[in-house]
C-alpha cells in the first residue's frame, strides 16, 4: 500500500471523494493535504473531518510570505489541531514575496511547529543553501520533509546528513529528470516517500491530465527503477516513512 504525502485535493478540480476512491482502488492507503495560505489550510482540516483517509498540514507558502501579518493569527490556531505545518519554506525561483521576508516566515513557521511538537512540509526552490542553514540553525531536521525534493546527489547528500525525510513527486518520472534521478539515488529508502503534488505535475504518460493522488504509483514505480528495487519494497519503505513522520 501507497502513501501519497503531498497533495492539495482542496485545490483540484476533481471531487475530493472521488480522487481518494480512485486512489484507494490503485492502493494508495491515505494522503496528506497541506494548505498554502489560511483558506485552504482550513479547507484541509474540512476533507481530513469528513474522511479518515486524510491526514493534513497548516500553513503558509512562500510565495504569500506577504500575507503572512494578515493570516498568522489563524494559522498559528489551526496548526494547533494538524498533523504537520506546511507547506511551508522559501522560493527564490519566482520570488513572489521578497526573499528577507520569504525567511521570516518560514522561522516564524517552524517555531509554531516546534512548539506543537509537528513536522514540517518544506517547498524549496533554488533556495538550497538558504532552507540547509535554516534547518541547521532551528535544529529541525529530523522532523522535516523536503517536498517535491528536485536536487541533484550533492545537496542531497548535505541535506541526508540532517537526517531529514525526502519526498518525490512527477519530475523524477519525467524525461529531463535525471539530476532528479542521480540525487535520488543517494536517498536513504527509510527516509524517502512518494507524493503527487496534486493538481500539478502529473506524472508521464498523463502530463497534460490534472493530477491526482492514484498517480503517487508512478512515481514509486520510477523510484523503483533509481534503486533497483522491487516497486513492493519500495511501497514498504515510503508507507513506513510517511507513518513515522505522520503517525501511522
Ligand atoms: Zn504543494
Amino acid at each position: 500500500m501507497w502513501v501519497d504525502s503531498h497533495c492539495h485535493l482542496q485545490l483540484a478540480e476533481a471531487e475530493p471523494a472521488d480522487s481518494l476512491d480512485r486512489a484507494v482502488q490503485a492502493g494508495v492507503e491515505w494522503v496528506v493535504v497541506p494548505g498554502v495560505d489560511a483558506q485552504s489550510s482550513e479547507a484541509a482540516r474540512r476533507l481530513a473531518q469528513a474522511d479518515p483517509r486524510v491526514r493534513w498540514a497548516a500553513g503558509l507558502h512562500p510565495h504569500d510570505a506577504t500575507r503572512w501579518t494578515a493570516q498568522a493569527d489563524q494559522i498559528t490556531e489551526l496548526a494547533a489541531t494538524a498533523d504537520a505545518v506546511g507547506e511551508i519554506g522559501l522560493d527564490f525561483y519566482r520570488s513572489l514575496s521578497p526573499r528577507g521576508l520569504q525567511i521570516d516566515v518560514f522561522k516564524a513557521q517552524i517555531e509554531i511547529a516546534q512548539a506543537a511538537r509537528l513536522p514540517i512540509i518544506v517547498h524549496c526552490r533554488d533556495a538550497f543553501s538558504s532552507v540547509f542553514e535554516i534547518l541547521e540553525e532551528t535544529e529541525a531536521g529530523p522532523s522535516t520533509v523536503l517536498h517535491c525534493w528536485t536536487a541533484g546527489p550533492r545537496w542531497t547528500k548535505r541535506f541526508r546528513d540532517l537526517g531529514v525525510t525526502f519526498s518525490y513527486a512527477g519530475p523524477l518520472a519525467f524525461e529531463n529528470g535525471d539530476t532528479i534521478r542521480r540525487g535520488a539515488a543517494e536517498a536513504p529508502p527509510e527516509r524517502t516517500m512518494v507524493e503527487t503534488d496534486t493538481p500539478l505535475l502529473t506524472p508521464p504518460p498523463f502530463r497534460d491530465e490534472e493530477n491526482q493522488p492514484s498517480r503517487v504509483v508512478l512515481v514509486g514505480q520510477a523510484l523503483a527503477g533509481v534503486w533497483g528495487m522491487d516497486v513492493a519494497e519500495v511501497a514498504r519503505h515510503t508507507t513506513g516513512a510517511a507513518e513515522r513522520i505522520f503517525g501511522g
